[in-house]
């Protein structure tokens, strides 16, 4: 086999400095966000059980994990979510704390999709989990987080989607579809197959109420306020009283949301999400550029259950971190990409030295910079100092340290600064000064 055949996985990406700097950054917003919130970071294996993932995950996601055995004979996956991990962890170690338990994760999660932009088979998610509250700050809690992760992200023009799977539930209660037919029809309304949705229930009038819902979606004006969809949905659901009393609980949580600073574009009662677990609120978050979604969670009430737990109020979301890296990409093409503007604030050095016996002193010189949070590359190739300046001015570095002897008796080095192509010796006490202070 020559070298020339290896290649990564189908799926799997290397991400270079730029792009592997893209996501780290996107990866501290939502460390920050977390804090900010007060949420705690638990850390979970990437491998779980299979029977963990298999007993409730839904369907969706259950049919493409990455499934093996070990060197044990032990089934395991690749963790396709966080959700399932929480859920394990809220069951058991987790079980007695109290509530309020607000539970921050961060790490990449791998399904079997077909790659295309946006679409990958490994990539980074941050899972935020609100345990234990069934009110509706808690709803709007972590859509106001995801909101601020968005700003914080740089991001323009992003719009929020809402529904509630809790008064699709109640209609079809109300005419006696079960549970397992309820998730069947939801996860058609998730793929937007309306008529195959529709198809599943038997009963007219119930049936005629979700067109009703559905056509909702289709006839609204782009503009129109969240509000006034309210009033639409009531006129729908007004035979029944768990589904108004979902639509209440819909209201209350757009009411907070406006209070918190987060308008809402899209208010959709025909939206699901595939999850059997969902009980209420769901939401997802979308810039125009691009047609997949950033982020989405909602309430899944019945989620700890599902696990065997007792039954717990819960409600979270996940953001799809490379997507918002990608997001950020396609925003700011236009202008220079984000991290060239971070370079254009942060300096980096590249420090050499004139010979031999200076070569441990630089080296010093060197950690002193960083000490100072300087980035500062060594010269590592031994290469003339023509050559390592010339290499430092196409990689775009700012300046130079050049350590020589003569200088250094005075206790000075010489910086030159890369971009104005000017030089002089600086005594070694105002190096990081220099650096750090003037462009
Ligand atoms: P989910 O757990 O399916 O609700 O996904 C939460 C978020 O993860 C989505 O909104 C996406 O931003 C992101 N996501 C889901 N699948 C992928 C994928 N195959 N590649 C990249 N990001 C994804």
């Amino acid at each position: 086999m020559d070298m020339n055949d290896f290649q990564s996985v189908r799926g799997m990406r290397d991400l270079l400095p730029e792009e592997a700097e893209g996501l780290e950054e996107i990866i501290a917003k939502a460390k920050r966000v977390a804090s900010l919130y007060g949420y705690r970071q638990i850390i979970t294996p990437v491998v779980e059980s299979y029977e963990l993932l298999n007993a409730k995950s839904g369907e969706e996601i259950r049919s493409r994990m990455f499934v093996f055995e070990d060197l044990g004979q032990r089934k395991i996956v690749l963790r396709p979510e966080f959700t399932a991990s929480i859920a394990r962890l809220i069951t058991t170690p987790l079980k007695n704390e109290p509530k309020p338990l607000r539970i921050f994760s961060v790490g990449s999660v791998y399904r079997y999709d077909e790659p295309q932009r946006g679409r990958y088979r490994e990539f980074w998610q941050s899972n935020f989990e609100l345990i234990g509250s069934n009110m509706p700050e808690a709803d709007a809690e972590v859509v106001l987080l995801t909101n601020r992760l968005m700003k914080d992200a740089g991001l323009r023009n992003y719009e929020f989607k809402l529904g509630h799977v809790g008064i699709l539930r109640a209609i079809l209660s109300q005419y006696g579809i079960n549970e397992q037919r309820q998730n069947a029809v939801l996860q058609k309304m998730d793929k937007k197959e309306f008529d195959a949705a529709l198809g599943l229930v038997e009963n007219k009038d119930c049936r005629k109420i979700l067109e009703g819902l559905i056509s909702l979606k289709k006839n609204e004006p782009p503009s129109a306020e969240p509000s006034s969809i309210v009033g639409e949905i009531e006129k729908h659901v007004k035979g029944c009283k768990e589904a108004s009393d979902a639509l209440k609980n819909l209201s209350d949580i757009l009411n907070l949301l406006n209070k918190g600073g987060c308008s809402i574009k899209t208010v959709d009662p025909a939206f699901a999400r595939g999850l059997d677990y969902y009980t209420g609120m769901i939401f997802e978050v979308y810039i125009p550029e691009l047609d997949i979604a950033l982020g989405g969670g909602g309430r899944y009430n019945k989620l700890v259950e599902a696990f065997k737990g007792e039954p717990t109020a819960a409600v979270g979301v996940a953001h799809g971190l490379d997507r918002i890296a990608l997001a950020k990409q396609l925003q700011d093409k236009m202008k220079k990409t984000a991290i060239q503007e971070k370079r254009g604030r942060k300096k980096r050095v590249l420090v050499t030295s004139i010979s031999d016996a200076v070569k441990g002193k630089a080296l010093e010189i060197s950690e002193e910079l960083r000490k100072a949070g300087v980035e500062t590359e060594f010269e590592v190739m031994g290469r003339k100092m023509s050559r390592a300046l010339e290499d430092a001015d196409k990689r775009k570095m700012d300046y130079a340290v050049i350590v020589g002897e003569r200088e250094l008796k005075e206790g000075k080095v010489v910086v030159r600064n890369l971009t104005k192509r000017e030089q002089a010796a600086v005594p070694l006490e105002e190096l990081t000064r220099k650096i750090k202070g003037k462009s």
